[in-house]
């Protein structure tokens, strides 16, 4: 039987020391018993950090002037393939802005370029674009797509994700379903304690996770960047601070633990944002608390630091190899192994 939303409330809620060490062991041995210990590695590509939209949380939102923007050459983005399939990566994950920028056609030949030069499989995290061009990505080879739906509360969504000046509202949950019948393993997640965030809408958001059959699912903390208006308190959405979720490392580990309770199957990331938060061993505490991912960072490091989405972002100043290294070494030496081939939807290590 599946955790129920009223069970995962109530472990959100929980302080026990003793208490949460059951919750995190029963998520270890969940995890173990349906993905294995292999801990599959992801090379992240932040392709672009130009951007239409303007999330109130988010770091390289189109009004930040501060911000410098750049996209990624083909060429250079074929490099940081190559360096993917030399450290022994099994995807590569593009990830950007929502930038129109990344042409449908010019993204299409890149993808077909990866499948049909390397072994990986190809994810895609470039926000909410149109039917067309999911359509011709998948065509050309994308196996992936990660789009956080970022809170399931309509409120609060309102007010953290406005739509693109001049556009419609749009739906995230209507997109992962598009996304699932294209034929894309689909992940999405949530941010921890954005403020106006709820107990309720997040015990809601992880059975959420669960009834929309996602393949991955990321979750990491809402970290404030002084640059956008929910980080600067421009915007305050309205709670009982009783009610407000922290955006706490504590917290984080419990919404993994949940979250892999809810969908045993699932890929599931320890984020950078929570290494962000504890840099010593915010990334393990997480593969032993629920995940089976990690996502080393393959962008070139002059471009690294301008992909700010929040301040003082973990391994900002390391090279792809230095990455790499450091996680490997992590995941061995909390008795886990590095998993080979793609590691995707339903594959037991
Ligand atoms: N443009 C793409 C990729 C966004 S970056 C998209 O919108 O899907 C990937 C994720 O980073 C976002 O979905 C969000 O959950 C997270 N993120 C953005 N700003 C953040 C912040 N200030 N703190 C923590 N996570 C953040």
């Amino acid at each position: 039987m599946p955790i129920s939303e009223s069970d995962i409330l109530r472990w959100l809620r929980e302080e026990d020391p003793v208490r949460l060490e059951e919750l995190f062991a029963e998520a270890d041995r969940v995890r173990h018993e349906n993905v294995g210990d292999a801990v599959h590695l992801r090379g992240l590509i932040e392709i672009s950090n130009i951007c239409c939209r303007r999330c109130a949380y988010c770091g390289i939102r189109v009004d930040n002037p501060a911000v410098e923007r750049y996209r990624l050459s083909r060429e250079e983005i074929m490099n940081c393939v190559r360096e993917a399939v030399a450290y022994g990566y099994g995807t590569a994950v593009m990830q950007a802005g929502e930038d129109y920028g990344i042409g449908r056609e010019w993204l299409a030949g890149i993808i077909a370029e990866i499948k049909r030069t390397t072994p990986l499989a190809v994810t895609l995290s470039l926000g909410e674009r149109p039917d067309e061009d999911l359509a011709a990505w998948r065509a050309a080879g994308a196996d992936r797509y990660l789009l956080r739906f970022e809170t399931s509360d309509p409120a609060l969504y309102a007010i953290i994700h406005p739509p693109a000046p001049g556009k419609a509202p749009t739906d995230r949950i209507a997109i992962l379903r598009r996304l699932q019948e294209l034929g894309y393993e689909a992940g999405s997640g949530v941010m921890i304690g954005i403020p106006g965030q709820s107990y309720r809408s997040l015990a809601h958001d992880i059975a959420t996770f669960a009834a929309l059959d996602l393949d991955m699912i990321g979750v990491g903390p809402y970290l404030p960047h002084p640059e956008t208006p929910l980080g600067s308190r421009a915007v305050a959405p309205a709670i009982d601070p009783a009610e407000q979720v922290p955006n706490s490392e504590a917290m984080t580990y419990k919404v993994l633990a949940l979250t892999r309770l809810a969908c045993p199957q699932a890929n599931i990331p320890s984020t950078t944002a929570l290494a962000t938060l504890n840099t010593v061993s915010g990334r393990e505490l997480g593969l032993q608390r629920g995940a089976n991912v990690v996502m080393p960072n393959l962008t070139p490091p002059q471009y690294r630091v301008l992909y700010e989405i929040y301040p003082a972002k973990a391994c900002i100043s390391e090279t792809a190899e230095q990455c790499q290294r450091c996680l490997e070494g992590r995941i061995r030496a909390i008795g886990r192994q590095v998993g080979q081939g793609q590691g995707g939807r339903g594959r037991r290590a």
